[in-house]
């Protein structure tokens, strides 16, 4: 996957096009769905700070500790809607990987050359 956690992305498409943030947590296969089922390996979809923000009603259940109200929180945005903030030259670009002389894995911009941790 071209995108991990901690990672600074753009979204490239729908209403939030233009907002960037970092990575919290990237959500795959059922996870990333709202559909019970047979998880999709091709759904993957990541929760990015502080974008595509939802107010969330959440009831009082049996838990005392759970939270009440209007709750403010990131909904999942669909991996093909984002795009990689190089942090070489600060675009959103699409990436190339490659493996170091160590045999790491290394993601390079595709724009700029530089490698991206
Ligand atoms: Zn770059």
């Amino acid at each position: 996957m071209h995108i991990k956690t901690g990672d600074t992305v753009e979204v490239v498409s729908g209403e939030n096009k233009g907002d960037r943030g970092e990575v919290k947590r990237v959500l795959r296969g059922r996870l990333a769905g709202r559909q019970q089922g047979q998880p999709n390996p091709d759904d993957v979809r990541v929760i990015v700070a502080g974008v595509n923000l939802i107010i969330k009603h959440q009831r009082r259940t049996g838990n005392v500790r759970t939270q009440t109200g209007r709750i403010e929180r990131e909904a999942p945005i669909h991996i093909s809607n984002v795009m990689l903030v190089c942090p070489g030259c600060g675009k959103p670009t699409r990436v190339g990987h490659e493996f170091a002389e160590d045999g790491k894995k290394l993601r390079r911009c595709k724009k700029c050359g530089a490698t991206i941790e």
